[in-house]
């Protein structure tokens, strides 16, 4: 294969979401994959729902997601220049002709449609006026929409994802290209843009398939052959329904807001419709790029499970260094403690934190000491009787050395054996005194990540506290 020349083509009018993501990492594969082109083009021609800062976000959306493109982006609204030659260019070679109605008359035809109960297609009129009485017309300032002009032969999609589609002569109208204000369509742009930046592959969401034979029909009036097609399978949620809103987080920015890495959700993207071939499931962008092939992607939809993209992302936690992990966090607000501690609680606590927020939110108890307690904890383990258990806790774990967990596990059962009690009964208020929550990870554990001077500090203050108001819970 020639070096391939791919786009991903967003729509300023919402931010980056797990469709448009997926698209751009299947284009970004592609193009890696066979030292291709990767090629960025905002389509902002809808100007009244375009917004430069929704392009913006999109562009540090990619970025994150570590998507780097070749050329571009560029802006269809700066390419206005290149719409028009195309247009005069195909009016010129009779591939497309002026179309005088207005809307009244258009508005007519389709009532007319809809009386017998068909839909509304343009009949062609337009295409009989002559050269000389339609550029009349339009020197004079009538007002006309450019048409392309559709020849009646059959039209065929090729698609390396979806198949072979072939649409019979007659099966389009001639549809519109530039309207009557001069704004160039949507179709149009797409392909002048794709024939003038030589694309050979456009891969894209299978939203887009019902406007492949457009697409077909204008490369062939372009005069350049058409670019390989792969349209992508729907995504769905949970319910399977088309993955939106409804199905709560699905824009790349909520997913980063959440503390999923990039590295994992590229990961998971990757897996939403190709997969390697194998049951190997964890791959590096590096891995993927070297096994990406538009062979591998299936055509139909695929479901987009929320908790395996969380559990996918706790298997990226468990292996990124606690260095880089320190800097991923800070966006996350870490607890103020000194960095060694620090350290140590995130190795003991990342293996139970799914995402950065998660991580972020186990580590806060290495901060501040606790000031409020779970109130359905303080019901169970807060009476005054735990005080003295407490307090007795604080002073033999003072003494224990070494103070890891194994040890301070053993004093804290041979005081409980002391006392006649069960471990548990110095655990759980102990845990609640340390935490403010009963959810906690291993006890002993935690108290050696905490060190001694704060385990005593919180135990004494929580036994004090219950101590002292045993009516206020
Ligand atoms: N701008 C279109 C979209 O955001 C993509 C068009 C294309 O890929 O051909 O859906």
């Amino acid at each position: 294969m020639t070096a391939p020349r791919v786009r991903f083509a967003p729509s300023p009018t919402g931010s980056l979401h797990v469709g448009g993501a997926r698209t751009a990492l299947y284009n970004w594969l592609f193009a890696r994959r066979h030292g291709g082109a990767f090629i960025l083009r905002i389509e902002d021609t809808d100007v009244e729902r375009s917004r430069r800062e929704l392009t913006d976000q999109i562009l540090h959306a990619m970025r994150w997601l570590g998507l780097d493109w070749d050329e571009g982006p560029f802006f269809q609204s700066e390419r206005g220049s290149l719409y028009r030659e195309a247009a005069d260019r195909l009016l010129a070679e009779d591939k497309a002709y002026r179309a005088f109605e207005t809307p009244e008359e258009l508005d007519a035809m389709k009532s007319a449609a809809k009386a017998i109960g068909s839909a509304f297609r343009y009949d062609g009129s337009a295409r009989a006026i002559p050269r000389e009485e339609s550029d009349r017309r339009a020197a004079s300032g009538e007002k006309f929409v450019l048409r392309l002009s559709i020849p009646n032969e059959p039209l065929v999609v090729n698609d390396a994802v979806q198949g072979r589609t072939e649409f019979p002569a007659g099966a389009l109208d001639d549809f519109v290209l530039v309207r009557s204000d001069g704004r160039p369509l949507y179709h149009f742009t797409v392909c002048v843009d794709d024939v003038a930046m030589g694309i050979t592959h456009v891969i894209r969401g299978v939203d887009h398939l019902p406007n492949a034979p457009k697409h077909v029909a204008l490369f062939r009036a372009l005069g350049a052959p058409a670019p390989v097609f792969a349209h992508l399978g729907m995504i769905l949620g949970a319910d399977g329904k088309k993955l939106s809103k409804r199905h709560g987080a699905a824009g790349v920015e909520e997913f980063q807001a959440q503390g999923v890495l990039p590295d994992a959700l590229d990961n998971f993207l990757a897996l939403l419709g190709w997969s390697p071939g194998d049951d190997k499931e964890r791959m590096t962008l590096l891995e993927m790029v070297s096994l990406f092939s538009l062979e591998r992607i299936g055509p139909s939809a695929s479901r987009f499970d929320h908790e395996k993209l969380l559990w996918l992302n706790g298997q990226y936690l468990q292996e990124i260094p606690a260095a880089r992990l320190v800097e991923m966090l800070k966006p996350f607000h870490l607890p103020n403690c000194d960095a060694v501690l620090l350290d140590r609680a995130i190795m003991l606590h990342r293996s139970r934190a799914r995402t950065l927020v998660e991580l972020a939110h186990a580590l806060a108890i290495y901060g501040d000491d606790p000031r409020v307690f779970e109130p359905a904890g303080l019901k169970k383990f807060g009476g005054p009787e735990a005080a003295p258990l407490l307090r007795a806790l604080a002073e033999r774990l003072s003494v224990t050395e070494p103070f890891s967990h194994s040890t301070l596990e053993e004093s804290g059962r041979a005081l409980a054996a002391e006392k006649g009690r069960k471990l548990g009964d110095l655990a759980q208020p102990a845990r609640l005194a340390l935490t403010g929550v009963l959810a906690s990870p291993p006890l002993f554990e935690m108290i050696e990540v905490l060190g001694k001077e704060t385990t005593r500090r919180r135990l004494l203050a929580f036994a004090d506290l219950i101590a002292r108001e045993p009516e206020a819970h």
